[in-house]
């Protein structure tokens, strides 16, 4: 029944926000499809194992919620919600159509670049709602991203204190890909959210604790696509590399961002623990647009 009550409330806020919408120059029309859902335990043996997997900083629901001062409770009594946000059809299309190159290097589709950045405005007001729904039914509820124990950590390897691809494969919602994203039955070309609560939810069963198992390559030896769609040479059959690829976004960034500035929104973004001036995100994500695995779990059909 909360369950029930949860999805609908999130689909309400996709369907009328208006931080769910492009500028008027782009159609002022929505950027993400509906949203799909999917909850973990908070005692999930998997969020321990995510000190290994992702890195040892990396936070439990448990310690997360007591991070951000909540009371001190049981693991079994945390939920943690998962939030998948789809981009809308029309920037998957264009998105795959229109790139351009400049000075030898290749951009992505304006339009991209925009719902890329304006993702954030409202990936935090969803998060922000989400924690209300719970206070308003007597509830606690707070977000890992939103914290301030939130933060990239670069220190020889990147990795955050709470990777939202990691909490939604606990929740059932996807796999892991040869381009380090989450491959869910609506594509990897997505963006992720997540609330923490002890209101009592039903948990989404995970098919498979396989962490690849959507990933043509890992699971059939085939397709590759996003290798070759790679201007940077990020991603190779070892997987993807993360510092070929950020140095490649700041390039794409230093050419499109005064090409949409005055629409772009600022995002602030820490890094080991230390608030950085503003950053404009714009993505890149040319790995993730016309790949087999950009709108649907492409290892269901084959
Ligand atoms: S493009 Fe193909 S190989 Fe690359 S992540 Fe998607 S399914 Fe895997
Ligand atoms: S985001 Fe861009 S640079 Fe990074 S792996 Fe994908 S295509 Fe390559």
């Amino acid at each position: 029944m909360l369950n029930n009550q949860l999805t609908l409330f999130i689909k309400d806020i996709f369907e009328n926000s208006e931080l769910n919408k492009l500028p008027e120059k782009f159609g002022a029309e929505r950027f993400f499809a509906d949203p799909i859902i999917g909850i973990a335990r908070g005692d999930d043996p998997m969020f321990q194992k995510y000190k290994e997997v992702v890195g040892p900083e990396h936070l439990t629901p448990l310690e997360m919620w007591i991070e951000n001062g909540l009371d001190i409770i049981s693991a079994s009594h945390l939920y943690t919600i998962s939030i998948v946000f789809p981009f809308v059809e029309r920037i998957r299309k264009e998105g795959s159509e229109k790139q351009i190159t400049k000075a030898r290097i290749k951009l992505p589709a304006e339009i991209y670049s925009i719902a890329r950045n304006y993702a954030n405005d409202f990936k935090i007001f969803v998060m922000k709602q989400v924690i209300n729904f719970f206070k308003e039914r007597s509830y606690n509820a707070t977000a890992g991203m939103l914290s301030k124990a939130f933060t990239i950590i670069a220190k020889g390897r990147f990795y955050s204190t709470w990777s939202e691809r990691h909490v939604a494969f606990a929740a059932g919602l996807g796999t892991f890909s040869l381009h380090e994203a989450l491959i869910t039955e609506v594509g990897c070309n997505v963006r992720l959210a997540s609330v923490i609560t002890n209101a009592p939810l039903e948990i989404t069963k995970r098919k498979s604790d396989g962490p690849y198992g959507n990933c043509l390559f890992y699971a059939k030896g085939t397709c590759k696509e996003c290798i070759i769609k790679c201007p940077a040479s990020a991603i190779t059959e070892k997987g993807h590399d993360k510092v070929k690829c950020n140095n490649y976004r700041l390039k794409v960034a230093r050419r499109m961002i005064p090409r949409l500035s005055p629409l772009l929104k600022p995002y602030l973004r820490r890094i080991n623990w230390k608030n950085r001036d503003d950053t404009y995100p714009v993505g890149c994500g040319f790995c993730q647009f016309g790949v087999p695995c950009m709108d649907k779990n492409p290892v269901k059909e084959v």
